[in-house]
């Protein structure tokens, strides 16, 4: 017998509004008995049937939904028709129809809680976050091979979000022998390092993909400072756009040998317009500034800093600084693109930090482009939450 989770009073509206979390205050009980990641009904107060969940008593959210229609069944054939319906969304775009480096499954945004999935070349990497996406590990391995016809899936749970859930981290092959080396993607004529078994999140940043676009569209003629550059995407990009020069920063080594590599990787690119320092950008930006350095387009696309709200005045601190500093090292008429991939951030608090910044660094700018992530991590309209990532370009004088 199913398990029936029964809802708080009035707690069945978020549900019906189709948001697929159920916080731990949300739910009164659980009737029958259930391991984590098992499916259970859910029901409102007075036994209404809402849908389908995976139950996961030991995070915060407690449930969530695979399917808010009480009579769809979680097997095989549901993980197929999910799977196939993400693949297919994409397919539907004409800008990303084709790709062969992209998101298939965005998680929540695409019915799959706990679920992502990246396409580099003819791997699929998986990170499953949640206790249900953990139980269905097989039957979603099988349905990206049949979505694509890729005859490699690789997994990187190894993402600090499952100790929540109660979850170890899981590398390693799913189906296939795992890459031997890093698979080369394309991106807009660029080819470009996916480190599917050690870079990070799953290999790449997909979801700039249309900001370094941007960039590059932006970059002629400019002087570029790239900061926390990770394997050097933005700053190819630029330097295809005609930067005439740009300085990539980043904390990490192996970052910076990818970064390298993909320079090499790209010989059409003036070599000598790039160079690479391996420093904290809060104190390189510091020293730059006593150097008397100037640049027409900075760039700061950091780490999360606040995964959740409640790290929100803490990271709130650290995008100002980075912000302040990044403004005051612009020459007139420069531009600022900025970034913030925190949850915890909302693209409204993010646009203020970067007010207070240019405030205090003194400077006049205005808001040019307001950015988020590429198309393929397409966020579901009663899931705001999957809008991590924000961005704004910034004219100042
Ligand atoms: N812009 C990149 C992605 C950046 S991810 C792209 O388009 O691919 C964030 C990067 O910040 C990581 O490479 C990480 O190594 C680096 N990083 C984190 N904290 C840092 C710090 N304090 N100083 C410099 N780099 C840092």
């Amino acid at each position: 017998m199913t398990a029936q989770l029964v809802l708080e009073p009035g707690r069945e509206r978020s549900v019906m509004h189709r948001h697929p979390w159920l916080f731990a205050g949300s739910v009164a009980r659980l009737s029958g008995r259930a391991r984590p990641g098992d499916t259970v009904q859910v029901v409102s107060d007075r036994g209404q049937p809402l849908g389908r969940a995976a139950w996961s008593p030991h995070s915060q959210i407690r449930a969530r939904m695979w399917s808010f229609d009480a009579d769809e069944s979680i097997d095989d054939a549901f993980f197929k028709r999910r799977v196939a319906q993400a693949v297919a969304r994409r397919e539907a775009l004409p800008g990303l129809r084709g790709a062969r480096a992209l998101r298939l499954i965005h998680a929540e945004s695409d019915g799959l809680p706990g679920v992502v999935a990246d396409r580099y070349g003819d791997t699929v990497v998986l990170q499953l976050t949640s206790a249900g996406a953990e139980k269905w590990r097989e039957a979603i391995t099988g349905a990206l091979r049949l979505a694509t016809g890729c005859a490699r899936v690789y997994e990187r749970s190894d993402s600090e979000v499952r100790t929540l859930e109660g979850l170890e981290p899981r590398s390693g092959p799913l189906l296939g022998e795992a890459p031997e080396g890093p698979v080369v993607i394309d991106e807009h004529g660029l080819r470009l390092e996916a480190d599917v078994v050690a870079g990070h999140k799953t290999g790449f940043y997909l979801d700039q993909r249309d900001n370094r676009w941007l960039a590059r569209s932006l970059a002629a003629g400019r002087r570029v400072l790239n900061c926390f550059c990770y394997s050097g995407a933005f700053s190819l990009n630029v330097l295809a756009g005609g930067a005439t020069e740009v300085i990539s920063i980043d904390s990490s080594a192996p970052a910076l040998e990818a970064a390298r590599r993909n320079l090499a990787l790209n010989p059409e690119l003036t070599a000598g317009r790039a160079s690479w320092r391996g420093a904290d950008v809060f104190e390189a930006l510091r020293q730059l500034r006593s150097a008397g350095e100037r640049f027409d387009l900075v760039i700061l696309d950091p780490p999360k800093f606040a995964p959740s709200s409640a790290m929100a005045s803490r990271a709130a601190r650290a995008y100002k600084d980075i912000n302040l500093l990044g403004l005051r090292l612009l020459n007139p008429g420069g531009l600022l693109m900025t970034y913030s991939c925190s949850g915890g951030v909302g693209a409204e608090l993010f646009r203020k930090i970067v007010a207070g910044a240019a405030v205090d660094a003194g400077v006049d700018a205005r808001v040019t482009h307001r950015l988020a992530a590429a198309p393929d991590h397409p966020v579901a309209l009663a899931f705001p939450e999957g809008e991590y990532l924000k961005g704004l370009v910034c004219q100042v004088g």
